[in-house]
């Protein structure tokens, strides 16, 4: 299966990917985690990319889509991969069309703009492995450091106000009208993601089995 995770910054996109990629035994492919990487590891796309993500902005598509595919060249994604924050504009679903970057099923989590402010304050991910995690809702073993991989925890450093505002503003102009583009390709299913992570996570499977039988 080919998956797309669809949502705002905080829906819970990175967690869920997780899961799934458990239940199918696919990866979970996070273009979020892969251009972090790139910058702490300074490499020349990194450096293109820091700017863009401290304000909160997109990285530009070409960047992006270059790593997608490196990515889903290797051998682990040969039957399938879940990708969570990619596409974001319809430049880059429309090369994913274009190209031999197939998308099967595209599962949006909705939640509202306050609820995602409170989320994004409270989130923090593994340095190491980008496992996802909440000090409220979603907390490690310890409190400190990852329960998969025994990272440090850190709190990324667009998780600020300021820039959690922007990213907000960025996915209603860009990376919304996704909905439409998917909908018209019938390939589109909708959750409500606000409720507890065990019901967003039951809804989850539950849509994704459901739409994945059509196939
Ligand atoms: P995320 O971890 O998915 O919230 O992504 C963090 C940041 O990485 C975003 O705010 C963007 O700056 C950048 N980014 C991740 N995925 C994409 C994408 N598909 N297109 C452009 N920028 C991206």
């Amino acid at each position: 299966m080919k998956l797309v995770l669809l949502g705002p910054p905080g829906a819970g996109k990175g967690t869920q990917a997780a899961n799934l990629a458990k239940e199918y035994k696919i990866p979970a492919i996070s273009t979020g985690h892969i251009i972090r990487t790139a910058i702490s590891e300074k490499t020349p796309v990194g450096k293109i990319a820091e700017e863009f993500i401290k304000r909160g902005e997109l990285v530009p598509d070409d960047t992006v889509v270059e790593l997608v595919k490196v990515r889903l060249a290797e051998d682990d994604c040969k039957n399938g991969y879940i990708l969570d924050g990619f596409p974001r504009t319809l430049a880059q679903a429309e090369i994913m069309d274009e190209t031999s970057i197939g998308v099967d099923l595209v599962l949006d989590i909705d939640v509202p703009d306050e609820k995602l402010v409170e989320r994004l304050s409270g989130r923090r991910e593994c340095k190491k492995c980008g496992a996802a995690y909440h000090v409220l809702y979603n907390p490690t073993k310890n409190g400190e450091t990852c329960d998969k991989c025994g990272g440090e925890l850190v709190m990324r450093s667009d998780d600020v106000p300021e820039v959690i505002l922007k990213r907000l503003e960025v996915y209603h102009k860009q990376t919304e009208p996704l909905k439409e583009y998917y909908t018209k390709q019938g390939k589109l299913t909708s959750i409500q993601g606000q409720k507890d992570l065990a019901e967003t996570t039951r809804m989850v499977l539950d849509a994704v089995k459901e739409a994945g039988a059509k196939l």
